[in-house]
């Protein structure tokens, strides 16, 4: 079945819905999405989303700017990253006028909490950026642009998962997407295609990522000659709930929330003396990794305590000289931690058995966040090479583009900001070039290249290699070689085990060979594309022969300017990983140290 829409935006998350919202605005839209939109992992977010309103105390988006920038080890394109911090702003606001309810301060404004990184760029100190709905930003931010889309009759395709993209003589003409109920491949013909699909934290053994989160987009536009940017830079969330990985946002720590080892030691005033827990997320990541490895881990394990246990946190207030801004001391009660953090209360008493209000929560690194990914320009228009050549037609934003806003290292609130305003700018562009493009005719028997996919790993005979077996080996070697720490021999180790693992996965069988809802066959190619990311990740890391940001390598502990300030780009040809490199945008901030 061949569907015709001017744009076809592959993703219902936050990028993908705000993206949809402007460019219906003038073009016929679709947008198609593997699940419902609503289940989008944008909805987990939970600490917030920085804007630079300066509802507490002042701010700038000068000063969001320059973290961001730091923040990411100074491998930002600081263009990029102006854009964002300035229209972030903008884009809260109208976040509150289509009715976010957002947290408030007495005086009826959006309130604001401090979150790593963010400070005040004279005093150094941490600054309250980042807007907030409880612990369930991203939920609201989705239910909300939801909302509005259903209000401006946005046409959804949902559950159907995008398997290819159709391109011919530098022009995007489309996607084919599998319907899941029904088994049935569709061609969807488009002036323009953006992708909006978000993450791939499923590489990693422990995530804080949703299953369905399996780099299907950067897989697809990989394997159409189109390369990956930044890919050995990806992050590390220091709080994750041990062993499961599951999320404990940034906003414990910025409610007053300490990190404590079995020393019943503060650690992080060694390694960040002034901003202490809340320095970026690649220190602390780091830092955890340390304590644990020097045997202060709790009871020896791989693990530390974040305590937010309000004498804790009043204590370590106390000693930080903290006031609120009328001058009188911050008091943390257990009413308030309640009332600011409802959903961590309720994950760590349904995974732990734990009140956070009277006991500390067991925490460990987890895989979180993709810095790199598709190659865009400030419009989300897709760049194929070091000169930004644009591929007319294909756009991508939000977590699976690399604009690049986030470099080496997120900020935490970083990425609501980015999907939001890249969101917003791709669709205006998108519109733009549907009212100026004409239709392209498709190649012939466009959805050969997917159904050729499908077809294949259906006729697998019986008796082969498991999905389940080879995708849990990917995720222990990534977790082991290529996570907070790396070194040679063990990412070439990784290296070499991913390839043995690709080629054991042209013999995997599936059981359920039928057409409705065939979980089983899907879960098979998306396996497929973590491979793709893994490898790609892992030659990305080996290359790169310095430590900058998320990515540190203990064989090369230095930041490395003269050589490595620059952006890789991985492209794939027969099967082989060649990286080549482009230049970082530097505007008005030289690189410098940095010290928190
Ligand atoms: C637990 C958690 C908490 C977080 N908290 C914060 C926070 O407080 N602040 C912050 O700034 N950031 C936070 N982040 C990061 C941030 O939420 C994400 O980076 C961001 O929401 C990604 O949005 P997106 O629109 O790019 O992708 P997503 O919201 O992940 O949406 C991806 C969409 O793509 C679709 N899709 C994927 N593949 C296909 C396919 N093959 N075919 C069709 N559709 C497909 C999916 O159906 C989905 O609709 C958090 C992340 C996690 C995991």
């Amino acid at each position: 079945m061949v569907h015709k829409y001017d744009a076809i935006i592959i993703g219902a998350g936050g990028t993908g819905l705000m993206a949809a919202l402007y460019a219906s605005r003038g073009v016929r839209v679709a947008v198609l999405t593997k699940m419902y939109p609503t289940r989008s992992h944008t909805g987990t977010a939970q600490g917030g989303i920085g804007a630079a309103l300066g509802n507490h105390e002042e701010d700038r988006p000068e000063w969001h700017t320059f973290d961001t920038i730091k923040g990411s080890d100074y491998l930002a394109d600081q263009d990029a990253a102006r854009i964002m911090c300035y229209e972030a702003v903008d884009v809260v606001y109208e976040l509150e006028h289509m009715g976010l309810p957002f947290n408030r301060t007495e005086e009826g404004k959006i309130a604001q909490r401090p979150f790593g990184g963010h400070t005040n760029n004279e005093t150094r100190q941490p600054v309250r950026r980042a807007c907030y709905a409880a612990d369930r930003t991203g939920h609201m931010i989705l239910q909300t642009l939801y909302q509005q889309c259903i209000k401006q009759h946005v046409t959804f395709f949902n559950e159907f998962q995008v398997l290819d993209l159709i391109v011919e003589d530098g022009l995007a003409r489309g996607v084919v997407a599998l319907e899941i109920t029904t088994g049935e491949l569709h061609v969807f013909h488009a002036k323009a295609v953006l992708f909006a699909t978000g993450g791939w934290g499923k590489v990693w053994q422990i995530t804080s990522n949703a299953h369905s989160l399996t780099g299907d987009g950067p897989a697809v536009a990989l394997r159409r000659g189109i390369p990956l940017e930044d890919m050995e830079f990806f992050q590390f969330h220091p709080t994750g709930i041990y062993k499961m990985g599951i999320l404990i946002t940034e906003g414990v720590r910025g409610e007053g929330g300490v990190l404590i080892n079995n020393e019943g030691e503060r650690f992080m005033e060694r390694y960040a003396p002034t901003i202490k827990d809340l320095a970026s997320r690649d220190i602390t990541s780091r830092a955890i990794y340390l304590e644990v490895r020097e045997g202060r881990g709790i009871d020896g394990k791989d693990y530390v305590y974040l305590d937010v246990r309000p004498e804790t946190a009043n204590k370590y207030f106390d000693l930080d000289g903290k006031r609120n801004p009328d001058g009188t001391p911050r008091r943390i009660t257990a009413a308030d931690i309640r009332a600011k953090l409802p959903d961590i209360a309720d994950f760590t008493r349904t995974y732990l058995g734990i009140d956070p209000v009277t006991q500390p929560m067991p925490v460990q690194p987890t895989a979180h966040y993709a810095m790199g990914g598709i190659p865009t320009d400030i419009h989300g228009r897709v760049v194929m090479d070091e000169e930004n050549t644009v591929l007319s037609g294909f756009y991508a934003a939000g977590e699976t583009a690399c604009v690049s806003v986030h470099g080496a290292n997120r900020l935490g609130t970083n990425s609501l900001v980015d999907i939001l305003v890249f969101g917003r700018r791709s669709g205006i562009d998108m519109m733009r070039y549907c009212q100026e493009a004409d239709f392209t005719p498709l190649p012939d028997e466009p959805e050969a290249f997917a159904r050729e996919q499908v077809e294949s790993l259906r006729a697998r005979p019986e008796g082969g290699e498991r999905v389940a077996d080879i995708r849990s080996q990917m995720q222990r070697v990534m977790m082991d070689h290529v996570a907070v720490f790396r070194e040679q021999p063990g990412i070439q180790e990784a290296l070499d085990v991913l390839s043995d693992l690709q080629e054991r996965y042209q013999r995997i069988s599936i059981d359920d060979k039928g057409s409705q809802y065939n979980t089983d066959l899907l879960e098979a190619w998306e396996l497929g594309a973590l491979l793709d990311i893994a490898q790609v990740t892992a030659a990305a890391a080996l290359n790169r022969t310095e430590s900058r940001g998320a990515h540190s390598r203990e064989d090369c502990p230095k930041r490395d300017d003269a050589e490595w300030l620059k952006h890789s780009l991985a492209y794939r040809a027969a099967g082989r990983i060649e990286l080549r490199y482009k230049p970082v945008t530097i505007v008005d901030y030289p690189p410098k140290e940095r010290v928190y």
